[in-house]
């Protein structure tokens, strides 16, 4: 149970002033649902502005206040935005302009002929001033706005700067006091602030002490957390597994494994023997093997005379890798079955029959595979695939969903796969609980996947080497961004593209994005899989695991707008059959050097790890204050940077804490215990402290 004292901190935003049903939307698109979250949205950085008495005085670029009067409205033409012409003491003309809904608001609070206040960045468009969405109306005051250093908050469509600071301070407001739980000597060391304090400063200025502080929290609790969940299953039953091999030599593999392949089967073999579950993370490059291995494994269970079974993420995968299994091991004689959400009647209650009296060993599917309808004989391997779908929390649940009275309530053992290369660092922020195997060697006799770096002017080429790729009887992908800033443009110009496409080449383009229903989706996906579709055209629905050896040309549009890792996954899509294939990655007119520096490597290099360990570096070294990464790491406050640096002290703290936990019977107790429990709850990693005995 969380404790009382933070219920302040987990009531909902809907209860701050001023949150109605119209701003719930915007919010909840921020993810600010409580009101911790506020308390939470730091700023992405901070304004300074200078009051001036004209324009004069002001230079382009600069943030200022000055006193304005409007002599003129002009209403906006189809998409431009809706102006008003002002002038300043001296007479100097400057247009204040608004897009969209913000202009209804902007034309009442500016009526012409009266003096206000504005707030804004000074640029020029043509010959003329202008400020483009002022930060600030005013009727009074140029001064106090002149001297506030303001914080300038991510934003989404339908709030203001104004109303999301507001939020936060009547959040902040709420905030108790806490009990420490950051080890004193380290806390006078860094000259960090107590944690109320700290979450202040953090939105009154760039205090960089504050910032590393609530950083540091964060990754304390994923710390301890991890190891809580580390050390509780190392105290749980598990069923020692010892595969005779009997079923392993009957296996049609077309190839011999490779070194890696051997070494992580060899691993998990010595894992499950264990009586403690295996815990272990499988993590190789897209095309490294996983799947092979995950068989290996999941016979020995069988050998042993155990159930096993396969968790994917989709439908599709679940699918693909049943029919992969059901191909190597057609001559083991072991029963395998897929088990969907679709499926339903009589076929499904089958399949339950199958799986309670064991006459079914192997089961693949997706989530509904843990549904509390679907009970074992003898579970005792877990597989989950593309595991950075599921959290922690998700993976915890699942090892609990296997333990059945059947099976005297033992923990199966789990082996997670992932196929993104993260790097170390990260693996022990997101993966601190398990053990690692890697997938450091690719299958012999691929070919390297041919990387072009293309300007976006060069479209024509690109359709024209897009139609005579097709003429050879081999199927292209083309990806266009789909990245949350602006979701609507962004399926507006994949579906342009589709359309555009579909002009020239007609019925053999098909479209897959997100917000498609996912059976329209899975039959557009399938077609091409058959080869009746020559291009599908995807936003990044098609990153995880999707397998067609035909298709050998990947079209990435706009590719700066995507992550290393990400650009890394999709072309992984290409390069899996015997021909040569290729890469284009489409860039934008203006790149940043960061930007040419990624798409460089990405020419340079096809190991997954080298372009993590890369990406990491280029993305957490040049980064400013609060330029968050995108979602691909388990943290929201802590940066790249931040994580590199701190994440190595937390994780040392962590385990001093909960060696001194087990030495006092296992409980985080007395004050700093005490605390730290405050801690889990407070970044929601309390599925760490439901694990402490007595906890
Ligand atoms: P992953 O799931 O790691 O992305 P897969 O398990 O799907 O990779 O394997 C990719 C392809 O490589 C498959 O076609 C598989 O049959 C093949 N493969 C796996 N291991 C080997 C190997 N040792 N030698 C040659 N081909 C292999
Ligand atoms: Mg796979």
């Amino acid at each position: 149970m969380r404790p009382d004292r933070l219920n302040p901190l987990f009531i909902e935003a809907s209860a701050l002033k001023g949150v109605g049903p119209n701003l719930a939307r915007p919010l909840e698109r921020l993810g600010l649902t409580r009101v911790k979250d506020f308390a939470y949205h730091l700023p992405d950085r901070f304004v300074q502005r200078r009051a001036v008495t004209n324009l004069d005085e002001a230079s382009v670029g600069e943030n200022i206040v000055v006193a304005l009067t409007p002599i003129e409205h002009r209403a906006s033409s189809g998409r431009g935005p809706f102006r008003v012409l002002a002038s300043d003491a001296a007479g100097n003309v400057c247009t204040l302009a608004w897009f969209g809904r913000a202009s209804y608001t902007a034309r009442k609070q500016l009526p012409l002929g009266e003096t206000r206040w504005i707030a804004g960045r000074l640029d020029q468009f043509g010959q003329m001033l202008q400020i483009v969405h002022p930060d600030h109306v005013a009727e009074e005051g140029g001064a106090a706005l002149g001297t506030l250093c303001e914080p300038v908050y991510p934003l989404s469509e339908g709030l203001t700067q104004g109303r999301i600071a507001a939020l936060v301070q009547q959040a902040l407001g709420l905030m108790p006091e806490l009990p420490e739980w950051i080890e004193p000597g380290l806390l006078g060391k860094m000259q960090w602030p107590a944690w109320r304090e700290a979450l202040a400063e953090a939105h009154k200025g760039e205090h960089a002490p504050a910032r590393e502080r609530l950083a540091y929290d964060e990754l304390l609790a994923n710390s301890l957390a991890l190891m809580l969940v580390r050390n509780a299953n190392r105290a749980k039953t598990g069923t020692p597994l010892h595969g005779d091999g009997h079923l392993r030599t009957k296996l049609n593999l077309p190839f011999a494994l490779t070194g890696a392949q051997r070494r992580s089967i060899a691993e998990i073999e010595a894992d499950i023997a264990q009586a403690s579950p295996m815990l272990r993370l499988l993590q190789g490059d897209v095309g490294s093997g996983k799947t092979v291995v995950a068989l290996e494994a999941m016979l020995v269970a069988v050998e042993a005379g155990a159930q096993a079974a396969l968790l994917a993420p989709t439908e599709i995968l679940a699918r693909q890798h049943y029919d992969t299994l059901r191909r190597m091991a057609s001559a083991t004689g072991v029963s395998i079955a897929l088990l969907t959400g679709r499926d339903k009647g009589r076929a499904r209650e089958a399949i339950l029959m199958g799986l309670l009296d064991g006459s079914i060993q192997l089961v693949v599917g997706t989530h509904a595979i843990f549904q509390d309808a679907v009970a074992y004989r003898n579970l005792a391997l877990v597989v989950i695939d593309e595991q950075h779908r599921f959290g922690v929390g998700q993976r915890l649940m699942l090892s609990q969903k296997g333990q059945t009275a059947q099976n005297g309530r033992r923990t199966p053992h789990c082996l997670a796969m992932t196929a993104t290369p993260i790097p170390r660092t990260l693996t022990l922020a997101q993966y601190g609980e398990m053990d690692v195997s890697r997938l450091d060697e690719l299958p012999p006799g691929r070919q390297a996947i041919d990387t072009r770096v293309v300007a976006v002017e060069r479209m024509d080429d690109v359709v024209g080497a897009l139609a005579r790729h097709l003429e050879s009887g081999q199927q292209a992908y083309w990806v266009c961004p789909m990245v949350r800033e602006s979701e609507v443009d962004d399926l507006a110009a994949a579906e342009a593209r589709y359309e555009a496409l579909r002009l020239r080449f007609g019925e053999q383009v098909v479209l897959v994005h997100g917000q498609l229903r996912p059976e329209a989706k899975d039959a557009a996906m399938e077609r091409f899989a058959a080869g009746q579709a020559q291009i599908l055209v995807a936003t990044t629905v098609i990153e995880v695991g999707v397998d067609v050896p035909n298709a050998t040309l990947m079209v990435i549009e706009q590719a700066e707008r995507f992550g290393l890792a990400q650009l890394h996954q999709l072309r992984g899509r290409v390069g899996r059959g015997a021909e040569k294939s290729t890469c284009l990655l489409l860039r934008g007119e203006a790149l940043s050097e960061t930007a040419r520096r990624r798409l460089a490597l990405m020419r340079e290099t096809q190991d997954g790890f080298r372009i993590a360990e890369e990406d990491l570096e280029l993305r957490g070294g040049g980064e400013l204050l609060g330029t968050r990464q995108s979602g691909d790491t388990p943290f929201r406050v802590a940066t790249l940077e931040q994580i590199q640096r701190l994440l190595p002290i937390a994780h040392d703290d962590a385990r001093l804490l909960i060696e001194r936990a087990e030495k006092d019977g296992g409980g985080l107790t007395g004050e700093r215990g005490e605390a730290a429990r405050l801690l889990l709850y407070l970044f929601e990693r309390d599925y760490g402290v439901q694990l402490l005995r007595g906890g």
